[in-house]
């Protein structure tokens, strides 16, 4: 209801804001949270088909729901679950069928455990949505829209190289599945004209609909990232680092993640959960402000005198950390300039590591997210990456992909063949400012201390051998 409820105010918002040539509008799609579902009785087709524009949204939603809740990536309760699915297909299986193993915010987990703990709110689900196929059908005349590839590839139970649903995977959910799942189309599928609703009650035109799909797939062509070499690297609440692909490479570490790219392709993920969080927490830590925290980084020397931080405040996804917990390694906790340094490097070396799986040769980096504007934190990631950094001027990258994903089915619906690099020309601009290239000296350094991050995580994970002598002969070097 919340969702619902979310997107009609949107849309008033827009009709009202009286900037915008409604009219003008020739098609929509969306960019919805990736991971989440929300469950439907029987009767949601109908009434979402028949919705009445003299009353509000959420009213004539009442019986829409058979479940209250719409559990989001932040759910992490479904370990159980997991090890069962696993158990039932194998974990090489289930990484090479979809692109990644079982994980506690992916759908088909979740919805597991659902039919597991309320048998019959299960039994009084016809519908299952992803977040982003419950918006488009609220929109969408006819009221019941189709998954794309792209977030239903977070859901373990897509099958990467069809595209549909694999068989075993829905059999090892859940009882009677398959016929609760919506199809999956294409993203580029037009899938309807906005519904009377929209176009009585706010004065939109009957736009074409496109396919939903969720952020991580959406940011790819916001970011621009159409071609290979290329790393988005988004720095929000968690950081992410993402890449287009042209095949299916899948993680070993089985951390990362692949997805459907809404161009067609592939898409790699890896998911660093202590991003912004942590970084919050040592700026507390240390009663600095963004400006005290970019001052902390340009004064203290790259390497950090081989001194690392390993960033774990949280229970981290990549590498897996099940208790959290930061750990120093040759840091004084007083120092609070050293600290600041010490826990982007960590973040930014644990990045580059874990990442190298989408292929070795980064040229370009696209930074996104919150703390992209940090100048500071975007010479890290160029020296650590020995890449190219770039800023773009439309922040919301999930967004504006939505609407450029939008452009391209409506285009192509006209029978126009219309090629990616010309869909994102004009929209995914650089910022005049950015281009930080990699200095080659700090290039080095990072070449040197990436050995030392590396075994201060086994260290700390592994039981590996102490990494104090290599500490030390760090600070000893004469660079
Ligand atoms: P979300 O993942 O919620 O979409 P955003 O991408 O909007 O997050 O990023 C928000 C985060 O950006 C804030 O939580 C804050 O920590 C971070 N941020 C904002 N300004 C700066 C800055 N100057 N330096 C570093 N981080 C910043």
């Amino acid at each position: 209801m919340m969702w619902a409820e979310a997107l009609d105010r949107m849309m008033a918002a827009l009709a009202a804001d009286g900037s915008l040539d409604l009219s003008r509008i020739a098609a929509v799609s969306g960019s919805a949270q990736q991971h989440g579902s929300v469950y439907c009785t029987a009767v949601a087709a109908e009434r979402l088909a028949s919705l009445d524009p003299a009353r509000p949204l959420s009213s004539q939603l009442t019986d829409v729901f058979s479940r209250s809740d719409s559990p989001i990536w932040m759910d992490a309760s479904t370990s159980r679950q997991c090890a069962a699915i696993t158990a039932l297909v194998g974990e090489d299986t289930l990484q090479r069928v979809t692109g990644s193993r079982a994980f506690e915010r992916f759908t088909g987990p979740q919805i597991r455990k659902y039919a597991e703990m309320d048998p019959e709110g299960y039994a009084r689900t016809s519908r299952i949505h992803l977040v982003s196929s419950f918006l488009a059908s609220l929109l969408v005349a006819g009221g019941d829209a189709p998954v794309d590839p792209g977030d239903a590839s977070g859901m373990n139970l897509m099958d990467l190289n069809t595209a549909s649903w694999a068989e075993g995977l829905v059999h090892a959910t859940a009882p009677d599945l398959e016929r609760r799942l919506p199809v999956v189309r294409p993203s580029s599928t037009v899938i309807g004209t906005l519904s009377a609703y929209w176009v009585q009650r706010y004065g939109f035109p009957a736009a074409r609909v496109v396919a939903w799909s969720g952020d991580n797939p959406c940011s790819l062509v916001g970011a621009g990232l159409i071609e290979p070499g290329v790393r988005g690297v988004s720095l929000g609440t968690s950081d992410t680092v993402f890449a287009y692909e042209q095949e299916p490479a899948t993680d070993p570490s089985g951390s990362g993640h692949v997805f459907a790219s809404p161009t067609g392709q592939f898409m790699a993920l890896t998911c660093f959960k202590n991003g912004s969080l942590a970084r919050e927490r040592i700026r507390d830590d240390y009663s600095l402000d963004w400006s005290g925290f970019a001052d902390a980084l340009r004064k203290t020397p790259p390497g950090n005198r081989g001194r690392v931080l390993l960033p774990w405040f949280e229970p981290e996804i990549t590498p897996p950390v099940a208790d959290g917990g930061i750990r120093r390694y040759g840091l004084d906790p007083s120092d609070g300039p050293a600290n600041v340094r010490g826990i982007v490097e960590a973040q930014v070396l644990s990045m580059a590591r874990h990442t190298r799986w989408m292929g070795d040769h980064v040229r370009r980096i696209h930074a996104t997210g919150g703390a992209a504007v940090n100048q500071e934190i975007l010479h890290i990631l160029a020296d650590v990456f020995n890449a190219e950094v770039y800023r773009f001027e439309a922040g919301n990258s999930a967004a504006l992909g939505a609407a450029l994903r939008a452009f391209h089915a409506d285009t192509l619906r006209q029978g126009r063949p219309l090629r990616w690099p010309e869909v994102i020309k004009g929209f995914v601009v650089p910022l005049e400012t950015s281009g930080i290239p990699p200095n080659p000296e700090h290039v080095q350094t990072y070449a040197a201390v990436a050995p030392i991050h590396a075994a201060c995580e086994s260290h700390a994970l592994y039981g590996g051998g102490d990494p104090f002598p290599l500490i030390a002969a760090f600070a000893r070097s004469p660079a």
